[in-house]
């Protein structure tokens, strides 16, 4: 039985299977305060420590686990929270701008949830806008807020994708992730030159020749 269960363990984790668009959070997930998890999350890292057979006492190992603990709910998943969530203000489209507007470029700083190892990309994002266009760094701001939990590509573009679609109020948005995952680089396959890409769209973007000039103006044919 043991067995088994590793086995599945070891294959959701090297296919990289989702499950859902909605990040697998539970119902308690936000009754302890950040500073209550810190605690926490310390206490188990140092056990973790411990089992590998780190000797704690050391002056360069004492304070790991609470950084690594501070790191996790600060730095790397506070986008798990949705209090972090940025506000997706959205404005008039007064000057009537209909065709295509990229942002292109913005970072991918992520961790893969089956190992807890980086996800670093590039996320190239447009849209045609309606009646409501938003401010370019919002879009920054929330590929930064989903991209900092646990995730798996796919679903990070999908969920980037359906907030635009919803506070633009139009279909006609695509979401392009390219990313290195270090959990195929370093580990398992060990492929240190191969990369993901993702592409997910709605509206226009279903056209051909509208998906044609989105991507000669990216332009991205690898990442360094
Ligand atoms: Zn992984």
């Amino acid at each position: 039985m043991e067995k088994q269960i590793a086995e599945h363990i070891d294959t959701v984790g090297d296919n990289h299977i989702s499950t859902n668009i909605e990040t697998p959070l539970r119902k308690d997930a936000f009754d302890t305060s950040e500073d209550e998890k810190i605690v926490h999350i310390q206490h188990h890292f140092s056990k973790i420590m411990e089992e590998l057979g780190l000797d704690l006492t050391d002056d360069s190992l004492s304070g790991t686990p609470y950084r690594v603990a501070k790191m996790y709910v600060k730095e790397l998943f506070y986008g798990l929270n949705p209090i972090h969530k940025p506000k997706l203000s959205t404005f008039e489209n007064k000057y009537g701008y209909g065709k295509m507007l990229i942002e292109q470029d913005i970072t991918i700083d992520s961790a893969c949830e089956h190992h807890f190892l980086p996800i670093t990309g590039l996320a190239h994002i447009a849209y045609i806008p309606q009646d409501r266009v938003i401010g370019l760094s919002k879009i920054n701001r929330l590929v930064n807020y989903y991209a900092h939990r646990p995730q798996v590509q796919e679903r990070l573009s999908l969920q980037i994708m359906k907030d635009l679609q919803h506070v633009l109020k139009t279909e006609s948005v695509i979401v392009m992730i390219i990313a290195k995952h270090l959990c195929v680089s370093s580990r398992g396959i060990k492929d240190k030159s191969s990369f993901t890409t993702t592409l997910e769209y709605g509206g226009e973007f279903h056209k051909n020749e509208v998906r044609k000039e989105f991507l000669s103006c990216v332009n991205t044919v690898t990442i360094k």
